[in-house]
Order: structure tokens, then sequence, then C-alpha cells
């Protein structure tokens, strides 16, 4: 039996003409909108819980081998249809990023730093083996999205559409290897502050047998994976009465993070000035958009630009360095300690009131308002940035409609 194949290239040869195909990345100028039906009713800002509803539209593009990247689509919210089979379902192929955008004083919705979570969502992106993309038609795309989404974000201090993209590997074979086939997307919720009656300081419990990270590992990268791990810890600390977990990793019960947010610790110095510490960037913390802002404000003050509320005198030197238990309770010991804060995208800055390690437990000093002074300076710049209604850097990035 002779098998031709349809292009004329014996089975087994090399075809004459070889057809080097470029595959296409995403073009986010080739958007295809199609917008729903009937749109949905935006619920009142108090009734909003966190993440779970969606606005009316979404951006989606996929890849297959073949011809890469293909026509991306706004298109009305709605559930996706897979291969049982699929990658994402079996081995868990699926990298994220989280952002918000608000809006300014003009009336234009604002991004944070958006250029900042593309390129991290490009290193998770590789380091699952999904398919490249490239982040700037991302960008625009959530852009055209956010634009075209504007009525649903609540227009109140502390208020914020929060928009999720994620990638996920659709290769429909339980074969264990690289997905070759993806779908890039891009979802929105509106969100109102994380404290929704006001700043409270958060309880922690420190877990150092179930690790969420490890030299080596992922979790320096926003990737699904790094959090189903956290899921059973975080009920036993909630059934212990902690909000929490502070992670705690190593023989010398260092700590990495504290659920999903990134750690700080005020320490009082001899000479009355502030130190701010936060654990490197050694591979086990994810490097977060607002661990990396606190620390470029923090070390601004009163140089460069002033905190809110802090004395003009008050220097803030900022440390990038191991943070263990034993530090933290002897700083807490000798006096030093004057505030321990987590930050990240969801609730911005949040005060630590109490930390539980074993049978012993740290009482964090006395707050007013649920946050603490640098926290609190810290918590109303930030937001301010965030909402344009003070400059700083170009952080702030306008969209125009
Ligand atoms: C997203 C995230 C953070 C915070 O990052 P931001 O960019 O500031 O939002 C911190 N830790 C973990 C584990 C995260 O997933």
């Amino acid at each position: 039996m002779t098998v031709k194949a349809t292009n004329g290239a014996a089975l087994g040869s090399a075809p004459t003409q070889a057809v080097v195909q470029k595959l296409q990345d995403v073009d986010a100028s080739k958007v295809v909108v199609t917008l729903a039906e009937s749109l949905k009713p935006v619920p009142p800002p108090e009734e909003l819980v966190f993440g779970q509803t969606f606005t009316d539209h979404m951006v989606m593009v996929t890849y297959d081998p073949v011809n890469g990247w293909g026509t991306p689509e706004i298109k009305p919210y709605g559930p996706i249809s897979l291969d049982p089979a699929s990658s994402i379902f079996q081995y868990s192929t699926s990298a994220f990023e989280g952002m918000k955008a608000y809006v300014g004083p003009d009336g234009k919705p604002r991004l944070f730093r958006p250029e900042l979570n593309m390129l991290r969502m490009k290193r998770s992106t590789a380091r699952i083996a999904l398919p490249a993309f490239d982040a700037d038609e991302l960008l625009k795309l959530i852009k055209k999205l956010v634009a075209l989404e504007s009525r649903w974000i609540p227009n109140l201090k502390g208020h914020s559409l929060y928009i999720r993209p994620t990638i996920i590997g659709t290769r429909p074979s339980i074969g264990v290897r690289a997905s070759d086939h993806a779908i890039l997307y891009v979802i929105c919720c509106p969100t109102g502050p994380y404290f929704r009656t006001g700043p409270k300081p958060v309880s922690l419990l420190a877990v150092g047998e179930q690790v969420r990270s490890w030299p080596g590992g992922t979790g320096e990268f926003k990737l699904s994976i790094n959090y189903t791990p956290t899921f059973h810890p975080q009920q036993l600390a909630a059934e212990k009465g902690y909000d929490q977990c502070l992670w705690l990793l190593g023989e010398d019960s260092h700590i990495t993070e504290a659920g999903a947010m990134n750690f700080f610790v005020v320490v009082k110095r001899d000479d009355d000035h502030l130190d701010v510490y936060t654990p490197p960037l050694d591979g086990t913390i994810l490097p977060g958009l607002t661990r990396a802002s606190v620390l470029t404000l923090a070390a601004a003050h009163p140089g460069q630009t002033t905190l809110p509320y802090l004395p003009h005198t008050l220097k803030l030197h900022t440390h990038e360095r191991l943070i263990t238990m034993t530090d933290l309770f002897s700083w807490h010991a000798s006096g030093h300690l004057t505030e321990i804060f987590l930050v990240g995208t969801a609730a911005v800055v949040a005060t630590v009131g109490r930390v539980g390690f074993g049978d012993k437990v740290l009482e964090a000093p006395k707050c007013e308002g649920g946050l603490g002074p640098v926290a609190r300076a810290l918590y109303d710049r930030l937001t301010d940035i965030q909402e344009g209604k003070v400059e700083f850097q170009g952080w702030s990035v306008p969209i125009d409609a």
C-alpha cells in the first residue's frame, strides 16, 4: 500500500520545499469585539464580595502549535469548553496575574505599573513551558477591555476593578510533557476595600512544616500550583483562630511571606530612625509590585517624597534581608519592634496584630485605626498614586478610551 501525502512529499523523505511558517504572536490590532446582548446590573459597591461578580466581557486568545496565537477576541463573559484530558486539568499548567484599574479624578480608568505585571506573567509562563506571547500586546488588550468595562469600576476611595489575566495549557493529552496548546484570557471583577469596615490588624499562624516555597522551586512565580498546597494549612490556621499563615522556611525558621502577601517588619534604631526589613528575592519570594513600590516609597522618604503623617526628620532605612522568628521575637522583647505589615495588590497594606509560633504568641504593638504609622503612610500614599491623586514616577497609567 502506498500512502501519498497531500502535498506530494513521500512519507519519510524531506519535503521538497520546506515551508517555514512563522508562528503568529498576539496582535491586539486584530481584536474582534463581540458585545454582550444584555448587560448585567452593576451591584451596589457595598454588596461586592471579592472575586464573585464578573463583568460583561472577557479577553480570549488561543494558541496552537501550527498557527501560534490566533485572533484576539473580546467577547461576552462565559464558560470555556475544554477536553477532559487538557493539560490544565491534569498537570495544572496555569499562571496568572492580579492587577487593578482605578478611576482617576478625571474619570479615566488607570492602571498601576501594569508593565511589571506583564513582565512577571511572561516569566511565570516560561517557567511552566507554556507558549510565549508579546506582553505589550496583552497589555493593549487589557486596556481595551478595561475601557469597555469602565462602568464597572466603583468611583469610590479604595474601590477598583480587579483584573485577572490567566494563561492555561490546553494540550488535549495526558502524556506528561509541556502543553503546546494554550488559552490566554482576562476576566475582571469590581472590588471594594479589602477591609470593608476599615482596616483591622490580621493575625498570623507561623507554619514551618508545610512550606509554601523552597530553593529551586516555583515560589517566585505566580503559578496556580503555588496556591493549592496552601489551602489545607490555611484551614488549620483558621480553625485555630488565625487569619493567615506566616510561611516559614528552613532550620532557622526564616520568614518568606504571609498568606499571599509580602512581609515587612519595622524596627526602631538606636538613633530613633526606623529600619524597614523585608526578605530578599532569593527565589522563594513572589516579587510583588506592591513590595517593590513600598521599598521605593520608604527609601524616598523624606528626601525625594514625603510620606503623609510621618515626621519630616524621620528616616526609613530599607533592607532586603533574611528575617528569622528569633529576630522577630528578640526585636519584640527589646521593645524595638514597632510594626509588622503585609503588602499586595488585593489589600495594599495590612497591619499584623498577632503572630502565633508553636506555643508562643507575639502581640505586635497596638495601633490606632487598624494600621501602624508606617503602614498607614504607605497605604494612603500608594492608594493616592493608584487613584491618580498623587503623581509619582509615572506609576499610574491612564487609559484613553
Ligand atoms: C500576588 C502575590 C503577592 C503580591 O504581589 P503584588 O504584585 O504586590 O500584588 C505576594 N505574594 C504572593 C504569594 C502572591 O501571589
